[in-house]
C-alpha cells in the first residue's frame, strides 16, 4: 500500500487550470483569455524594453548569488514604498513604515494573513467578488474569509450603497481587504469621493484596511492616479497594510517580485512590526529571490528608466483600452441585444462580461475561448487579430 494511496485527485485550479486546458486544445483559432498576463498585439508575452535594458546591465555587473536578507533587498523595498505611497508621504518620511520584499503579491498576502492570525485576528473581509485566490490564501493563513457587497450584477456597476452598508456591519477592529485600483475581477473602482466615504466608515468602525495593489500604473496608465485610494487613506491617518505586486506593471510575473508594508505609529513600532514580519518569513521560505528585485531597483532608482517604464506601462494600458472599445463596438455592430457599455467603463486587465456560467461553457466548448466561469475575460489576451472572432463567439452565446 503506497503512503499516497488516499491522496484524492484535486480539481484543477480555476484560473491556472484554464491555461492547461487551452494548451491541450488543438483548434487553430483557440483563445486564452483566462490568466491575467499581458500579451502584445500579436498575442505574445511582452518584456518591457526597459526591463531588457537593465537585465543587460545586471548581467554585465557580474553580481554574486548570495542570500538576500529575510526582508529582501532594502533599497528595492524603499523604492517600492515610494512608488506606492508617494515620495512626500508623511509616515514614509518619518521612517514609520515597516516594509519587506515578498514573493510577489500572493506571497505578501499570505505572510500578512499569517501575521494577522498570530496576533488574534480570526477573520478578514474581502469584496464580493474578489480575486479567486484571496479566499484560499487567507483560509490557509488561518482566517475565516467573509465578504462585503461590491458589485451589482444586474446593472454591471459598483454597488456602492451595499458596500457602505456592509462595511458598517463589520465588527469593530476587523481587517478589511481593499483593492487599490483595477479591481479584479470586476474592473470597477470607487470614485475618489466614494473612497473618502469608505475611509471615514472604515475609521468610524476602527477597521484595519489592508490594501492589495496588483495593478498600479495599469489602470489609468498613471501610477500616481492609480494609488490615489491608498494615499487618501494614509493621509486620513489610517495605519494601513499594503501588498504590492510588480507582476503586471513591469511584466515580471515569473520573477515573483513584490513588497509588503505596514504603516505604524512610530519608528519604534515599525521596527517591532518588521521583526514580526521576518519571524513569519524565515520558516516559510527564508528569504526572497534576488533577480526581480534588482530589476525593479534599477528602474525605480533612475529617473530616465522610471520615465521609460511609465511610458511602456501606459502603452500596455492603452492597448487594453483600445481592445475594450473595439470589442464593445464589434458586439454592437453584430446587432447584440445586450448593453456592453460596462466593457469600456471597467479598467485594468479584465472585462467582467456578465456572461453566465452556461454561456462561458459554450464559449469554451464550441468556440475554444477560455475565460473563467464567472465571465471574467482577460483583455490582455484580446488582440486586433482575434477581437472579431471573440466578439462573434460572445454574440453567438448571448444573442
Ligand atoms: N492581487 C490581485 C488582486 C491580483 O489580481 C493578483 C494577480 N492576479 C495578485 C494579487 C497576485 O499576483 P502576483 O502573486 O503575481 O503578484
Amino acid at each position: 500500500q503506497s503512503p499516497w494511496a488516499n491522496f484524492t485527485q484535486a480539481p484543477p485550479d480555476p484560473i491556472i487550470g484554464l491555461t492547461e486546458a487551452y494548451q491541450n486544445d488543438d483548434f487553430p483559432q483557440k483563445v486564452n483569455v483566462g490568466v491575467g498576463a499581458y500579451r502584445d498585439d500579436s498575442g505574445m508575452p511582452f518584456v518591457l524594453p526597459v526591463v531588457r535594458q537593465v537585465e543587460k546591465e545586471i548581467t554585465a555587473e557580474e553580481l554574486d548569488h548570495e542570500y538576500s536578507g529575510i526582508a529582501g533587498c532594502p533599497s528595492f523595498v524603499d523604492l517600492a514604498m515610494k512608488f506606492a505611497y508617494g515620495e512626500d508621504c508623511v509616515p514614509l518620511l518619518e521612517g514609520r513604515i515597516a516594509g519587506v520584499q515578498t514573493l510577489s503579491g500572493t506571497g505578501g498576502l499570505r505572510v500578512f494573513g499569517e501575521v494577522l492570525n498570530s496576533f488574534g485576528h480570526t477573520e478578514i473581509h474581502i469584496p464580493n467578488p474578489s480575486w479567486g485566490n484571496h479566499v484560499p490564501i487567507f483560509r490557509n493563513a488561518g482566517l475565516d474569509v467573509k465578504t462585503y457587497s461590491y458589485y451589482n450584477k444586474e446593472n454591471s456597476s459598483l454597488d456602492f450603497e451595499g458596500m457602505i452598508a456592509d462595511i458598517k456591519n463589520i465588527p469593530e477592529g476587523k481587517c478589511i481587504l481593499l483593492h487599490v485600483c483595477a479591481h479584479n475581477p470586476t474592473g470597477m473602482d470607487p470614485q475618489i469621493d466614494q473612497w473618502k466615504e469608505i475611509s471615514s466608515v472604515v475609521k468610524e468602525k476602527k477597521l484595519l484596511p489592508f490594501f492589495d495593489c496588483a495593478y498600479q500604473g495599469f489602470a489609468s496608465g498613471d501610477a500616481r492616479i492609480d494609488a490615489a485610494s491608498l494615499r487618501l487613506f494614509v493621509e486620513d491617518g489610517h495605519k494601513v497594510a499594503l501588498v504590492q505586486s510588480f507582476s503586471k506593471n513591469m511584466g515580471l510575473y515569473g520573477q515573483r517580485v513584490g513588497a509588503l508594508s505596514v504603516v505604524a505609529d512610530s519608528q519604534e513600532e515599525a521596527q517591532r512590526v518588521l521583526s514580526q514580519l521576518k519571524v513569519h518569513i524565515r520558516p516559510s521560505y527564508s528569504n526572497p529571490p534576488r533577480h526581480g528585485a534588482r530589476i525593479v531597483q534599477k528602474i525605480l532608482s533612475d529617473e530616465q528608466k522610471t520615465d521609460a517604464f511609465v511610458e511602456q506601462c501606459s502603452s500596455m494600458a492603452g492597448r487594453i483600452n483600445s481592445m475594450r472599445a473595439t470589442l464593445k463596438q464589434t458586439l454592437e455592430d453584430l446587432g447584440s441585444s445586450r448593453d456592453w457599455s460596462h466593457i469600456t467603463k471597467q479598467i485594468g486587465m479584465f472585462a467582467y462580461s456578465g456572461l453566465t456560467k452556461e454561456e462561458v461553457t459554450v464559449l469554451r466548448e464550441k468556440h475554444h475561448i477560455y475565460c473563467t466561469l464567472d465571465g471574467r475575460i482577460s483583455m490582455a489576451g484580446v488582440t486586433s487579430k482575434n477581437v472579431k472572432y471573440i466578439a462573434e463567439a460572445i454574440h453567438d452565446v448571448s444573442k
